[in-house]
């Protein structure tokens, strides 16, 4: 028998980058998603495709990483994601990008950079491009970062006092962080299967008139869901904008202005 150690001779050949992405348009998942029909392979819901929204972040990335390093398979790590109607500003939402079965490490990481937003010019940015080793993996997806948003809020029904709801936002934000709590929301309990109620800190920095709308600066703890904690999420979320202002709102659009790790 052999003594050799066993080789696989095409074992995967693993490289990995980290950086920051900033996402500029509405409608563009971070990751690939795929038809929930039929899980990729292609049915009449997708037309074939396999997914109901062509591109995402991960494949943007990809398209121009994956043929400078010759590989074959790529997963996208994110420090979080943001909804797929959510726009990613600041500096952007720390990723690593994984590749396997690469025949090329020698590459220009700036360069790649400059390329990915060149071919995505209004889509979406990447910056901070830098080699990383697996350990980056669980350490962005465990991260625990405080974010902040800037929510526009609309106000259903007629009659709305602006003037007293003013008043209210300029209330809350003298109050500081407040404490919510927040049940799974409708629209992600078919995801979570369970309703679980947690507490999260919320904090109105900046409000501001825009016509009938109003645009709050927030800085919440990692894992506030903004949307139902300004619509009260049918009274799941306590204490909701909805309630402190004592009208009906809804979160209009969110855009992320800041993911802070560490
Ligand atoms: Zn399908």
């Amino acid at each position: 028998m052999s003594e050799q150690p066993h080789q696989f001779p095409g074992s995967p050949q693993r490289f990995l980058f980290e950086g920051r992405y900033r996402k500029l348009v509405r409608g563009l998942p971070q990751t690939i998603f795929f038809c929930p029909d039929c899980k990729g392979r292609g049915c009449d819901h997708c037309e074939g495709f396999g997914r109901l929204v062509r591109d995402s972040v991960q494949d943007l990335i990809a398209r121009v990483a994956m043929p400078r390093f010759k590989a074959r398979r790529n997963k996208f790590h994110g420090a979080g994601r943001e909804d797929i109607d959510v726009l990613m500003l600041g500096r952007g939402r720390p990723f690593v990008f994984e590749m396997t079965k690469v025949k090329r490490e020698d590459i220009d990481l700036a360069e790649l950079a400059e390329a990915i937003n060149e071919r995505s010019e209004g889509r979406i940015e990447v910056t901070d491009l830098k080699p990383c080793d697996r350990k980056r993996v669980a350490e962005i997806k465990q991260a625990i970062c405080e974010k902040e948003y800037l929510a526009r809020v609309e106000f259903c029904g007629s009659d709305i006092d602006f003037a007293a709801i003013d008043k209210k936002l300029d209330a809350i934000k003298e109050g500081g962080r407040w404490v919510l709590a927040q049940g799974t929301p409708i629209r992600v309990m078919h995801r979570r299967g369970k309703d679980i109620v947690r507490e999260r800190w919320l904090e109105l920095l900046e409000h501001q008139a825009d016509g009938d709308a109003r645009v709050l600066r927030l800085r919440s703890q990692h894992g506030t869901y903004i949307k139902e904690a300004i619509s009260s999420d049918d009274g799941r979320t306590k204490d909701s904008f909805a309630e402190l202002l004592d009208v009906d709102c809804v979160c209009a659009q969110l855009d992320v202005l800041g993911v802070f790790l560490d």
